[in-house]
């Protein structure tokens, strides 16, 4: 709860040192890049430096992987309203686990706290069904590396969690996006209508539920009904990152496609409800076989540390409903106060929401940054729309109070908003 303590201040003089201070960081590692390249003559090697250059400029939009941004001291200052992490931070009981579990600090071969098995039970599920990953980022990851090979394909709605779509760019494979429906919903006729279509080179298809950055849900009936429709050897999987967050009954999680031999990959992190977004641990959950394919890629690695909080983590069930709670009556005050000023709030799920600002939201987040709030970054096409993660009560009381000044009451024009 150390948050919640901390009144927001207001003199934040140092948003500009902290921009200084990054962008000397930035300017530094070019010279260093560049006179690396110049030494051994690596303008030659132009697709190397490109992976540089894209690494920055993804970093530069906040697209970075997660722990990839190194902000400096200020950070402590600012509204984290950008990353959809859990404001509140892990439980007693995971925070004590993990300080006991330090005793193992020093060891190679140190005790796991039964991690795997913890998370199997928890799923009515067996070890041999779970892969554990550094963040459910990794695992996706390893997924992709597993299952794209050069020249195949992945199907996913556009905008969604765009990792699995990242690490396609940067192989020979490719991905096909499936736009939202009008009014936001995932297309799940359009994505079988697409694996049908390229049937032969489709590897797997991506499903986020909740969805990243729309935070809406995708019903149970229309999974059921895509992995129904497309043929057996495509793999589904499905991202379930923020399915702690669910109140609608329409969702439900997809593990017991899982419990039934389905061919799917269903993930889920303790980087969100259980607040261990900095010490990364995910999992993914399969039927054997392709667990088994997947551990070829990676999947351990992890500190003994993490270990101990994740088996805390998912004991402390009154925790997670806490969590849940909090999240939800806050996401909703705010959305309703956005709507009652004027604005269009897609429905959400998670512990984030999106609203249309009417303008490009990459000039805007500058605007809530010189405000001490960060919100999230661009996703196009949704270049309007703003993702605001849930923070504590007074990170959204400022949140709003910012908007407030930033955007007039009575929302955006009705011609600009159908423009988008
Ligand atoms: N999946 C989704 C939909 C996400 O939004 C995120 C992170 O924000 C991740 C996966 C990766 O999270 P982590 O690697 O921390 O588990």
């Amino acid at each position: 709860m150390e948050n919640e303590d901390r009144e927001p201040g207001n003199s934040y003089g140092s948003t500009s040192e902290m921009e200084a201070h990054m962008i000397q960081n930035s300017a530094t590692r070019r010279t260093f890049i560049g006179s690396m390249a110049a030494a051994f003559g690596l303008a030659r090697f132009s697709p190397a430096l490109d992976i540089f250059a894209q690494a920055r400029q993804r970093q530069a939009q906040g697209q970075g992987e997660p722990g990839e941004e190194h902000p400096d001291e200020n950070y402590d200052e600012v509204a984290k309203l950008a990353s959809n992490e859990n404001c509140w931070g892990p439980s007693d009981a995971v925070v004590t686990a993990m300080k006991d579990a330090f005793k193992y600090a020093n060891r190679y071969q140190y005790p796991d706290g039964g991690i795997v098995d913890a998370i199997a039970k928890h799923h009515g599920l067996k070890k041999e069904n779970v892969i554990l990953g550094a963040g459910s980022g990794e695992v996706l990851r390893i997924v992709d590396e597993t299952f794209l090979p050069d020249h195949k394909r992945v199907v996913g709605v556009d905008p969604s969690y765009d990792s699995v779509y990242r690490h396609v760019t940067n192989s020979k494979a490719e991905v096909i996006k499936v736009p939202l429906l009008k009014d936001y919903r995932m297309d799940i006729p359009g994505i079988i209508r697409e694996v049908k279509l390229n049937y032969r080179d489709v590897s797997f298809v991506y499903l986020c539920n909740p969805n990243n950055p729309t935070g809406n849900i995708i019903p149970k009936q229309e999974i059921k009904m895509l992995l129904d429709s497309i043929p057996g050897d495509v793999t589904v999987l499905i991202d379930e990152a923020y399915h702690h967050f669910v109140t609608n009954p329409e969702y439900a999680t997809s593990v017991p496609y899982v419990q039934e031999g389905r061919n799917v990959i269903v993930t889920r992190t303790f980087s969100k409800i259980a607040a261990l977004a900095g010490m990364r641990l995910g999992y993914g959950l399969a039927p054997k076989e392709t667990i088994e394919r997947l551990r070829a890629f990676g999947g351990g690695g992890l500190n003994a540390v993490v270990k101990y909080g994740g088996v805390a983590a998912l004991k402390d069930a009154a925790y997670e409903k806490k969590i849940k709670q909090m999240t939800v009556e806050l996401r909703e005050k705010t959305c309703n106060e956005l709507r009652a000023w004027g604005y269009e709030v897609i429905p959400s799920e998670a512990n984030f929401f999106m609203v249309n600002v009417g303008k490009d939201v990459a000039a805007v987040a500058e605007d809530f940054k010189k405000r001490k709030v960060l919100v999230g970054r661009k996703f196009p096409p949704m270049n309007n729309w703003l993702r605001v993660s849930i923070g504590t009560e007074p990170e959204m009381a400022r949140f709003m109070a910012a908007f407030k000044e930033l955007f007039p009451a009575g929302g955006i024009k009705k011609e600009k908003k159908e423009a988008d």
